[in-house]
């Protein structure tokens, strides 16, 4: 029986059955087995061979390969939500990578298996799948910890975390999720790979993944005592230059949807299916195994029309939206007022679009017809990631646009601007680098090719104005006006380059607007921020960096200087909390001890006055100030040597301190 394919109330549905009937059923008779979903990012389908793949391979005899696997859209955070929700991107509203996180209101299989009793454990291996996208939610523990706060994780290090995990007791059945990122550009294999691959890194990468999938199933196994279960799949494929696309997430070819999936469990039958199936359905095979009593399983054989989207060229550059359905072996991919229709079983490589012979049936037109593209508002976080989480996403080759786009009727078709693919990455990574002179020659390029592209006329702009070019900055921005008007974006932008240069007091009511819009675009509230300490108001100055510091972690050195923004503005608790929290980070680089003494003998807190004093060098260039501070706080603390010490900053004062300390009524005894 088939059903209609793009129901966005199913998803919800089925929750709610599953909700009922726990509250309906405690306790469960039969034993809950541990589960393992390993998802392997950017693993193209046709790349999965024995040879390259041996531990893959050797669990293939007990597992059920789906050869019609189809992601939901070819970019990582977009295909795990939906892996963990069962919904389609509409649904669950992550539609990118960095610009959405997962929303608070939408049920996952970690949240539900924690509910019944699992212990729930996640380990992910690059910043693109951080806790701050939301999808840690229901997992006890969420692992995103890269090493040397890097930007991603080798599969042999997650591996070993993931390990050392199991070892621990456990206090249910466990339900892990191991994402792995090796075959994600750049292609870097370790040894001995690297040797053994060396003119196709990209598969040294899927080989050295590979050893790593064949521990961590063996461990899991052993330790699971009992029956498990395993899923494995990649979240999308990679371009390799197929159509005309590098890596992925620009169009909906079948290099980069159609990927791997195989489960591995009680209840499964080896053996290959090809019916075309969404690994959407992931997440109702977890709840089916679990004992949950999900339905639309991959355990049991079903039939639908597979549904996906590339909205990313949409969301960061203006073009259409793409949608694709795929009925059996017939493939839609609609952008605009343009189908593409292909036989993907007879021509796997889609080069014969067959739109002007192919019937589409209604129901694959009518879901392509109903499938909802983006607001251009909706869920757009994209100042919730700071500078430092930019600049590792960027090493990465996430390098997405900051800008709302200009929406328009005649926008191009993604797969007719292949030669922008290169260089727009490349100019977002040089942007995102401050690499502006190096930047600016692509910018202009792109926008020969594309000249409502919002985002690089801004940021062509920038970098004018970032050179010292300020004329060709003020063109640039004139025309991003009215390529947007009333755009918050172009608003900001020009605030932030007017900020930087000898027009700065211009920016200040251009900067409140802003904040007073989106109070928590975190670039405007930097820049206002550093232009009250400019104008000399440090207390408004601090309220700024306090708001900014409470959306992204601050640095030791920005925490210090926060520390004499509030000594200026007399807020000595709030100034003593700001340098304690940079000491802590800092240890012996700490360089403000002298600021602690002044404001802990201000705040009569003597003895820690004494600590901080102490801890001075001589060689700090106020010394005499420190001989000064720490002769006054001897004599509050009525220390056995407080004339010496009298005497000391006496004989080496300077003209600071001379009138302080012929002044001072302590000294006078
Ligand atoms: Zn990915």
């Amino acid at each position: 029986m088939r059903r209609r394919a793009f129901d966005p109330l199913i998803g919800a549905a089925v929750v709610t059955v599953l909700l009922l009937g726990a509250c309906r059923q405690p306790a469960r008779p039969r034993p809950q087995r541990s589960i393992v979903l390993v998802t392997i990012d950017t693993l193209r389908a046709d790349h999965v061979s024995p040879r390259l793949m041996p531990a893959l391979d050797a669990l293939g005899h007990q597992a059920v390969f789906f050869e019609q696997a189809i992601t939901v859209a070819p970019l990582t955070l977009p295909a795990h939500a939906s892996l963990l929700t069962g919904l389609y991107p509409p649904r669950h509203r992550v539609r990118d990578n960095q610009m959405f996180a997962l929303p608070g209101d939408v049920p996952t299989y970690a949240s539900l298996l924690k509910r019944h009793g699992y212990a729930t454990g996640a380990f992910v291996s690059a910043v693109v799948l951080s806790h701050r996208y939301g999808l840690n939610r229901g997992f006890d523990v969420y692992d995103d910890d890269m090493p040397d706060g890097g930007a991603e994780r080798s599969s042999r290090a997650t591996t070993d975390l993931v390990l050392a995990e199991l070892q621990r007791p456990a206090a249910g059945p466990r339900f892990l999720w191991v994402h792995y990122y090796d075959p994600h550009a750049p292609y870097t294999p370790p040894e001995p790979f690297a040797s053994r691959y060396r003119s196709a890194p990209y598969l040294g990468e899927i080989a050295a993944m590979d050893e790593q999938l064949g521990r961590l199933v063996e461990a899991f196994e052993r330790g699971a005592g009992g029956p498990s279960a395993i899923i494995i799949a990649a979240d999308h494929g990679e371009g390799l230059g197929d159509h005309g696309e590098p890596q992925h997430g620009n169009l909906l070819y079948q290099s980069t949807v159609h990927v791997p999936l195989l489960l591995v469990g009680p209840g499964v039958a080896p053996g290959t299916s090809d019916t075309p199936v969404s690994t959407r359905h992931v997440f109702h095979t977890i709840l089916d195994w679990a004992g949950l009593g999900a339905t639309d399983s991959l355990r049991a054989d079903r039939k639908e029309i597979v549904l996906g989207e590339a909205m990313k060229p949409f969301l960061d550059y203006g073009w259409q939206p793409q949608t694709m359905a795929i009925d059996g072996p017939q493939k839609v991919i609609h952008a605009g007022t343009t189908d593409e229709v292909y036989d993907v079983r007879a021509d796997p490589g889609e080069t014969r679009d067959l739109a002007t012979s192919a019937a589409l049936s209604r129901p694959l037109r009518d879901a392509l017809r109903d499938y909802p593209v983006p607001s251009l508002q909706a869920a757009r976080v994209p100042d919730a990631v700071g500078e430092e989480e930019k600049r590792k996403l960027a090493s990465l080759g996430y390098v997405g646009a900051g800008t709302a786009p200009v929406v328009r009727a005649e926008a191009p078709r993604p797969a007719s601007m292949t030669a922008l693919f290169d260089p727009l990455e490349r100019a977002s990574f040089l942007f995102v680098s401050e690499r502006y002179a190096d930047a600016v020659p692509l910018l202009q390029k792109i926008l020969i090719a594309d000249p409502h592209n919002l985002d690089a006329v801004l940021r062509l702009a920038t970098a004018h104005g970032a050179l010292g070019r300020a004329a060709q900055a003020d063109q640039l921005f004139e025309r991003a006006a009215m390529l947007a008007p009333g755009s918050a974006d172009v608003r900001m932008y020009r605030a932030l380059h007017d900020a930087r240069t000898p027009n700065w007091p211009r920016a200040v009511p251009q900067l409140e607007q802003v904040i007073a819009e989106s109070p928590e675009r975190v670039p405007a509230l930097e820049a206002l921020a550093t232009l009250r300490e400019r104008q000399g108001r440090p207390a408004e100055a601090a309220a700024l960096w306090r708001r900014v510091y409470a959306l992204r972690p601050a640095s030791a050195a920005e925490l210090a200087r926060l520390g004499e923004i509030e000594m200026a503005a007399a807020h000595t608790e709030a100034a003593l909390e700001a340098f304690e929290k940079a000491r802590a980070l800092q240890g012996p680089r700490f360089t403000h001890d002298l600021e602690l003494g002044v404001l802990y003998l201000d705040a009569q807190r003597l003895q820690e006055a004494r600590s901080a004093l102490d801890r001075v060098p001589p060689s700090h260039p106020a010394y005499a100030m420190v001989l000064f501070k720490r002769a006054q706080v001897a004599v509050l603390l009525h220390e056995a040597d407080a004339a010496q010490r009298i005497g000391a900053a006496r004989r080496q004062a300077y003209a600071t301190t001379r009138p302080l300390i012929a002044r001072e009524r302590l000294f006078a005894r």
